[in-house]
């Protein structure tokens, strides 16, 4: 497995982590092996095949050359010392989780969480006896009030699902070390090209790999990684014994998708900025939800700790009946609705913030939309959204327009 300390720049290691062309008769991509069983010659070897489930290949549901080849790839991405693919984000949430969910533990959970997260806590957590505390994803270093003896993981997931929160990391990491409870953190908003978690005292970085890593809307997958051996131990073993695994050739797809992550990160980043300033400066929008504008909660805590905004922003419009909303996003030719973001096309999907959560803004405040910048060209983004208000405007003629000071991106 690699190091830790990456001696390269983010491109040259997307380009160049988990190959090995002179193991696959110089091919520059890993190939693809199928496995199931391993053959092993001396009796002695099959019988210790389980010291090979770790990092190396004893059994397929395990490890392949080829999943090793991503974890690889994946670990210098982050920063970490070992990684852990599995067949979804959702998978490499549910293994976090679990490694911490003994009997009477408790789970300090952000609020802004991603939805399926919070309901493996309510449907599958709680009723086994699992205490769990939602925190304010703007609380920092008072995250101490919320400790208790009990309390055995903080999950953060910043910026906040839907809303955006900035979360302030290293206070929380801080902390939660001084209390030895160790913290993980869901950030795929950023992927490793825009934010190195374990860089920051995370204990681990969970990657929903469905959206940069892949970046091509094809393949479902998710990472966990880590730089402690034992941790990584702990939830290769609990993901083991769920069965986790992921196959061949998506792991194939994945690396062949993170190739061009760093790039395409870039793209996403500008796009995205420049829908957000076009879109804030609209008498239609009350708010665009995006960690690079000043007044954005937790703005600073951006600046300092991400090199970077991907592609994925809220956009929150003046109220309007919800059938205005229905006809500006259905009249779209380029921004399509569906769940999922991070491929190289654009989505626009309208959202709930959730209710229960202390900051943010709520159900009466308008409508708000989820765009995801694509790779197509901004000018025709644009266009597409100036069509779109103005079915927007044209089906909600109460609609007021003007009086607001546009807000702008800082960077
Ligand atoms: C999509 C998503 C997940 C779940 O990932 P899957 O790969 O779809 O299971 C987890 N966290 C966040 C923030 C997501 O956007």
């Amino acid at each position: 497995m690699s190091s830790h300390k990456p001696q390269f720049g983010l491109d040259t290691i997307a380009t160049h982590a988990g190959r090995n062309p002179a193991a696959h008769a110089g091919s520059v991509n890993p190939p693809v092996y199928h496995a199931s069983t391993i053959l092993f010659d001396r009796m002695e070897d099959y019988e210790n095949r389980r010291d090979r489930f770790y990092d190396g290949v004893g059994y397929g549901l395990y490890n392949t050359p080829t999943t090793l080849a991503l974890a690889e790839a994946v670990a210098e991405l982050e920063d970490a010392s070992h990684c852990l693919p599995v067949q979804s984000g959702t998978a490499a949430i549910a293994t976090t989780l679990m490694a911490f969910a003994s009997s009477g533990a408790h789970l300090l959970v952000v609020e802004t969480a991603y939805r399926t997260t919070r309901n493996f806590c309510e449907e599958i957590l709680r009723p086994l006896g699992i205490d769990i505390t939602y925190y304010d994803p703007m609380l920092g270093a008072a995250i101490a009030d919320l400790i208790t003896p009990a309390t055995t993981l903080v999950y953060l997931e910043s910026p906040g699902s839907m809303t955006f929160e900035v979360q302030d990391i290293p206070a929380i990491t801080e902390v939660a070390r001084r209390y030895g409870v160790p913290t993980a953190i869901d950030a795929s908003w950023a992927s490793p090209v825009f934010l190195r978690p374990l860089a920051l005292g995370v204990d681990i970085s969970i990657q929903s790999g469905t959206k940069y890593l892949c970046g091509h809307s094809d393949i479902i997958f998710g990472t966990v990684a880590v730089r402690d051996e034992t941790l990584f131990r702990r939830l290769k073993d609990i993901s083991g014994r769920f069965g986790h695994r992921l196959g061949g050739e998506d792991c194939y797809m994945a690396l062949r998708g993170l190739r061009t992550l760093p790039l395409r990160m870039q793209r996403h980043q500008e796009t995205a900025l420049r829908l957000a300033e076009w879109l804030a400066a609209r008498p239609e929008v009350k708010q665009v939800l995006h960690p690079a504008f000043p007044q954005h909660p937790g703005h600073s805590a951006w600046r300092r700790d991400f090199t970077g905004a991907s592609g994925l922003f809220g956009v929150l419009l003046h109220p309007v009946p919800r059938s205005a909303v229905a006809a500006a996003l259905e009249g779209m030719k380029l921004f399509k609705m569906g769940s999922s973001w991070g491929g190289y096309e654009s989505l626009i999907v309208p959202v709930e913030a959730g209710s229960k959560r202390a900051s943010g803004p709520g159900q009466d405040d308008g409508a708000l939309l989820r765009v995801h910048a694509g790779l197509e060209t901004a000018d025709d983004l644009i266009a597409d959204l100036r069509e779109a208000l103005v079915r927007l405007v044209a089906h909600a003629p109460e609609l007021a327009k003007g009086g607001h000071p546009p807000s702008r991106a800082a960077r």
